[in-house]
């Protein structure tokens, strides 16, 4: 293969080999590079001189590391517009009634078309397990993910009513997923089991993952009261044992509404059990702290700036998209960037913060590449239209994705444009 033509952009310093030593860094934490590949690798980064013509904002592909692949686009025959949590469930429930293998893996495929072109490089699902169809999705998502491997890489995790592990037939579908690849997860309130259950169906979910050398992804807090019982719980439940297998606890959210002498203590006890985070903002925005009649005031989300203090890995994800959890959402890791800055108070520009969607969701999923660019990292980049982070905010901005050393396709404008020219004829 002819080597191309060096790419000149800008990268934030964080994406970039941290041996490589005197670089200028522009306010923004932005790098002005001559990007240099060859045969899909990087073979060359140099410090451009300083220059007015304007070069574009680079980053390198972005990790989903929470999204549901099986019920996806499935919000306009299965509306939920109360936005209420119970309407979601009940919705969910109607719709799993009529999914079937085929559904998923068109589901599925679709969504990880968009990905792809969004330049997204892995993505973690989410699968309801506990119902009579559940074997065929999976079926559905295995298939798709050897279709995907190499472009985008898709992790699955089975994801049930917490007390399902406690049975029988939760002990056969986690031999089943283990032997699949797939991960343990499950929901942990609201609401909250009585008694000693949710602790007992805990302890099991831990031994099977244990025993069968399997991570596990919980939904954990999404709840907007009774704050962070959900984390206390585990973390009681993991002081009876001497190990434990790797776990992320996905929203997190109502530990947001924790006082700062209550968080500090649990976040580091989170650290200390090597327990990962995934903040959901779109979902806890859409589904929680709603007041009938009246405008939110409580907007609960992983409070993701004090776990990180406490040295927890913390990683923004999307979840829902287009369901009855959430009408929006397209697998664009670009479009929670963008908002990041209200929904959250993430600032790009800052390491940390623009950690949380590209080093930490890969750590977090064992990724081969820890999305550096270095020589012989990936020749994978994508591009923006952006030339600062203000400007990405601004508008959403056009972007050309580089993978394996070649550009992906333009995106062909999706369902809004097709829209669009429907109108004019
Ligand atoms: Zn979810």
């Amino acid at each position: 293969m002819n080597t191309p033509a060096p790419l000149q952009l800008k990268l934030p310093r964080c994406l970039l080999d941290p041996g490589l030593s005197g670089l200028p860094v522009d306010a923004d934490g932005l790098v002005a590079l001559a990007v240099e590949h060859r045969d899909g690798r990087i073979t060359d980064l140099r410090p451009l001189p300083e220059t007015d013509i304007p070069l574009p904002l680079a980053l390198t592909p972005l990790v989903e590391p929470h999204a549901h692949l099986d019920k996806c686009f499935s919000w306009a025959d299965f509306p939920n517009p109360g936005g209420t949590i119970a309407g979601a469930l009940s919705q969910n429930l109607r719709e799993a009634e009529q999914r079937h293998g085929e559904l998923v893996l068109a589901r599925g495929e679709a969504a990880l078309e968009r990905a792809w072109r969004h330049g997204l490089r892995a993505v973690r699902s989410h699968i309801d397990s506990g119902g009579a169809g559940a074997r065929s999705s999976w079926d559905a998502l295995l298939e798709l993910r050897s279709r995907w491997a190499g472009r985008v890489e898709l992790q699955l995790v089975a994801l049930v009513p917490i007390g399902y592990w406690a049975t029988p037939a939760g002990a056969e579908l986690a031999r089943w997923v283990a032997a699949a690849g797939g991960l343990l997860g499950g929901v942990l309130g609201p609401p909250y089991g009585h008694g000693r259950r949710d602790r007992q169906a805990l302890a099991r979910l831990l031994d099977l993952a244990e025993a069968l050398g399997t991570g596990i992804d919980l939904h954990n807090d999404e709840a907007d009261r009774e704050p962070a019982r959900g984390m206390r719980l585990l973390l009681n439940v993991l002081r009876q044992r001497r190990t434990s297998p790797p776990i992320t606890c996905s929203h997190a959210a109502s530990l947001g509404l924790l006082n700062r002498s209550q968080l500090a203590p649990l976040a580091e006890a989170l650290a200390a059990a090597g327990i990962a985070v995934v903040a959901l903002p779109l979902t806890n925005l859409w589904l929680l702290g709603r007041r009938t009649g009246q405008q939110p005031l409580l907007r609960p989300q992983a409070p993701i700036h004090s776990l990180q203090r406490a040295g927890v890995t913390v990683a923004v994800g999307g979840d829902n998209v287009q369901d009855p959890w959430y009408p929006g959402g397209d697998f664009d890791p670009l479009e929670l960037l963008r908002l990041a800055p209200l929904t959250s108070h993430l600032w790009p520009a800052q390491r940390r913060d623009l950690a949380a969607f590209t080093t930490a969701p890969a750590r977090l999923l064992a990724l081969s590449w820890d999305g550096v660019l270095r020589r012989g990292a990936p020749a994978d980049l994508v591009l923006t239209g952006a030339g600062n982070w203000s400007d990405l905010l601004a508008r959403n901005p056009q972007r050309r994705v580089l993978r394996n050393g070649r550009w992906l396709p333009m995106p062909d404008g999706g369902p809004a444009a097709a829209l669009l020219n429907a109108s004019m004829g």
